[in-house]
């Protein structure tokens, strides 16, 4: 074969490959333009799943006639003319490529009117070429319609998933860019059937609500950004990244990332590190394999972050990502943690507390105002189900109310124990059964962890030494983790090949066998995957907190059970243990009036 250049069209059909992957480009990249362009109003309308159609009309800025060609040529666009604007990047397109691209593998029209120009202008391009060019009266604003997209590339076709796939990135999108941005109407049909719009009120709140539902709305937190410095001087570091958005109630998770959406400076992004930030955020929380709900709109100065990574502009680098990782970590947390609601049973409301005087989080019932609140969304509210082949929650099917906004548990008075697992307890708000297991497990756990903060684990000395024999690769991760293990107070000596002397445990351990419990955290450390040193020790803390907690089958004497409850209530997060499990189940007194057929 002889060296030859590219023709113009290949080359333009092998970029395009870069931008536009699948239909769900097309409308991410049309969707952009609009924004872009000032749209208050994007309507989207979809046919099989994108391969046959995929229309975008917006009522933004439009083009102008005499410039309209140029859009469709490579690397032309008006959002950049300097190297140094890449660093001031306010706008979603920069690259100039969406427009070359989608028409390189498609038939396009576009019909465009400046706002300030007295007819409209309609073009037509196939695989690139136009094919027609008119002067016609057009409202003022773009619609761009792509058909047949990939057809002069069978190959791409091939790859392309089914339609209901293709819908499903579709809509991700549409409700994606709609949360972004809640003052543009985006209206989205497929088929001739509008599956999602929004009112473009400029809430959050409502989109939300048209995008998951009722059900799920009211089950997400709003993040509040922190107090602004009371020194102006350090607002200017790690502070100048602002995070706000929603996060759900530990009480819903489903079994993908894929509900954790990240936006920086008002652009959709992916970042595994970022999303890693969010789930260790629900650390202990969450059931294993669980992940949570977050749309984050992160939000820096320009300059800190490198768009320019990717041409499809969906990963981003930061400057300073540590300070990013822990922003997000901080904001998260720290909402989840004041919110932590009771787990009611069935959602009843809390006693005292009628269904609909139910006021969100911010009128907590002690009159204290929290600083992060719930949407408020009256709970008979039911609107039909979302259309989403992922979702499967965890949280019962019956909407799970917030009780009393604490997180700390009311004052409990013992009744007895149950199946020598569970404790019966009676407090202001109804009844309540703890299982002693999962609450112990919390208990220590917050114990140890108050130690570890205060750089002293209390240690207990073993009256005779115990001797552990582990397998060649076991004897390695225990020597590998010494100082950790140490820190958490184990005392431990080699002795031969494998062989260990264990001469002191964490005292927390009482009077489990100290053996058993180095071994248990040995066997955990083996099925770790995580690299993260935090994540190992965080392992080996709820290992050593499992291993102590009394276990079900257990009888306990009523002053253990009141020591245990009295405890509990004193938890920073008693709602659960350590692996994301619920402590307690509450039967609230209006629960039990409602089965009984009184009120
Ligand atoms: P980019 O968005 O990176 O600039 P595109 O190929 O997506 O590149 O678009 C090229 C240019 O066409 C844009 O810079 C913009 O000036 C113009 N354009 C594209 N879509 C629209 C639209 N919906 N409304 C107004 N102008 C548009
Ligand atoms: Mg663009």
């Amino acid at each position: 074969m002889t060296i030859h250049v590219l023709s113009d069209q290949l080359a333009s059909q092998i970029a395009a490959g870069e931008v536009v992957e699948r239909p769900s480009s097309v409308v991410k990249e049309l969707v952009e333009n609009a924004i872009d362009a000032g749209a208050t109003a994007i309507t989207i309308d979809v046919r099989g799943g994108g391969r046959e159609l995929v229309q975008v009309a917006d009522n933004g800025a439009g083009i102008a006639a005499d410039e309209i060609e140029t859009a469709f040529l490579r690397h032309a666009t008006s959002k950049l003319t300097s190297a140094d604007d890449l660093w001031a990047i306010r706008t979603l397109g920069f690259r100039g490529e969406a427009l070359a691209s989608i028409a390189a593998v498609s038939r396009l029209t576009v019909v465009s009117r400046a706002r300030e120009a007295t007819a409209g202008i309609r073009l037509v391009l196939d695989g690139g070429a136009v094919l027609a060019r008119e002067t016609i009266g057009a409202p003022a604003g773009t619609v761009i319609a792509v058909e047949n997209l990939f057809y002069n590339v069978p190959a791409r076709l091939k790859f392309l998933k089914s339609i209901t796939t293709e819908k499903r990135l579709i809509d991700e999108f549409v409700t994606r860019y709609a949360l972004a941005y809640p003052a543009i109407r985006f209206r989205l049909s497929h088929d001739g059937r509008v599956t999602f719009q929004t009112a473009g009120s400029g809430q959050t709140a409502d989109v939300l609500l048209a995008a998951y539902g009722p059900d799920t709305a009211r089950q997400l937190i709003e993040l509040r950004p922190p107090e602004p410095a009371a020194d102006p001087s350090t607002a200017s570091g790690p502070a100048a990244v602002a995070v706000r958005g929603y996060v759900s109630d530990p009480a819903l998770t489903y079994s993908a990332r894929n509900h954790i959406q990240l936006f920086v400076n008002g652009r959709a992004i992916r970042d595994t590190r970022l999303t890693f930030a969010v789930v260790q955020a629900y650390h202990t929380l969450l059931p294993v394999g669980r992940f949570p709900l977050a749309l984050l709109f992160i939000d820096m100065p320009p300059d800190e972050v490198d768009v320019n990574v990717h041409p499809t502009k969906i990963e981003v680098r930061f400057r300073d990502d540590g300070a990013v990782f822990g922003a997000v970590q901080r904001a998260v947390r720290a909402a989840i943690l004041e919110t932590a609601p009771a787990r009611g049973l069935g959602g009843w409301p809390a006693m005292g507390q009628s269904a609909a005087g139910w006021g969100g989080f911010g009128a907590a019932a002690d009159g204290r105002d929290l600083p992060h609140t719930q949407l408020d969304i009256p709970w008979q509210l039911r609107g039909p189900a979302p259309d989403d082949e992922g979702l499967d929650e965890a949280a019962p099917a019956a909407p799970t109310l917030p009780g009393a906004a604490e997180t700390r548990l009311p004052l409990m008075r013992v009744i007895g124990q149950v199946g020598a697992a569970y404790i019966v307890a009676e407090g202001p708000e109804g009844l309540y059964l703890i299982d002693q297991h999962a609450a112990h497990e919390r208990i220590l756990y917050e114990q140890l962890l108050a130690q570890r903060r205060g750089q002293q684990v209390a240690s207990q000395r073993l009256m005779a030494a115990a001797t552990v024999y582990l397998s060649p690769s076991q004897a390695h991760l225990v020597e590998e983790n010494l100082p950790l293990l140490a820190s958490l107070g184990f005392e431990i000596e080699p002795f031969g090949p494998n062989a260990f002397r264990l001469r002191a445990v964490p005292a927390i351990l009482g009077r489990a066998d100290p053996a058993q419990a180095l071994a248990a955290v040995v066997i955990d450390l083996e099925n770790e995957t995580a690299p993260l040193k935090s994540e190992t020790e965080a392992l080996v803390i709820k290992r050593v907190c499992k291993t102590a907690a009394v276990k079900a089958g257990q009888t306990l004497a009523r002053p253990e059970m009141e020591a245990l409850i009295a405890q509990l209530e004193a938890c920073d997060v008693p709602h659960t243990c350590p692996h994301g499990r619920p402590t307690l189940i509450h039967l609230s007194a209006t629960l039990l009036a409602r089965q009984f057929g009184r009120t």
